[in-house]
């Protein structure tokens, strides 16, 4: 089948900036490393998209796309917060959530400072929130946890752990998916873009 279409990363940033790691910069670097992998699932046979596009900015989330929220730590977290509850995988530096809002994927920043290529870490942590949130977290899913992977979808991950083309073809054969995304928070939010 002809692939058609595209699909979106909408990345959403509620972490105040820091001098060191988090700004307009970091936020550039680590979108770019998020596109470099999703081009690569994007451009598998078994992925039904045609183009990839990511963004910073707010716009309207298609069933198929992925949403993300970049927080300072785990306290600000929204599963937590608004939903008393814990993600599917309860890390330090990232969580999923089947929120009855729908699907919510953080990503916890702090818990990464220090670490000497930062936003590419930022970025294979997002990576694994994705796979949480298209592959084993979604209510009717056949895959019970994706951390019997390897790569990514391992359950400890450092900036030595690469995409795999498991990987990769596990992401783009549930890429189709609809997995309602939470986008409440996103449109709430106007602070923070740099
Ligand atoms: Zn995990």
């Amino acid at each position: 089948m002809a692939k058609s279409g595209v699909f979106t990363l909408w990345l959403v940033n509620l972490a105040p900036g820091n001098q060191y790691y988090w700004g307009e910069g970091t936020m550039w670097a680590v979108g770019n490393h998020l596109r470099d992998m999703f081009q690569k699932v994007v451009d598998h046979p078994s992925s039904p998209f045609e183009r990839l596009h990511y963004s910073w900015e707010r716009g309207v989330v298609q069933q198929t796309d992925i949403v993300i929220y970049f927080l300072a730590s785990q306290a600000d977290s929204i599963i937590k917060e608004k939903y008393k509850a814990l993600p599917k995988h309860n890390s330090g530096s990232g969580g999923t959530f089947p929120s009855a809002s729908g699907m919510i994927s953080e990503v916890y920043l702090r818990a990464m400072e220090g670490d000497f290529a930062y936003s590419r870490l930022v970025a294979k942590l997002a990576f694994h929130e994705c796979m949480h949130n298209k592959i084993d977290t979604p209510p009717a899913s056949t895959t019970a946890d994706i951390h019997n992977g390897d790569g990514l979808a391992a359950a400890t991950i450092s900036n030595g752990t690469d995409l795999t083309d498991k990987n990769i073809g596990l992401m783009a054969a549930n890429l189709g998916r609809k997995v309602i995304q939470h986008t409440e928070t996103m449109n709430a939010t106007t602070k923070f873009l740099f």
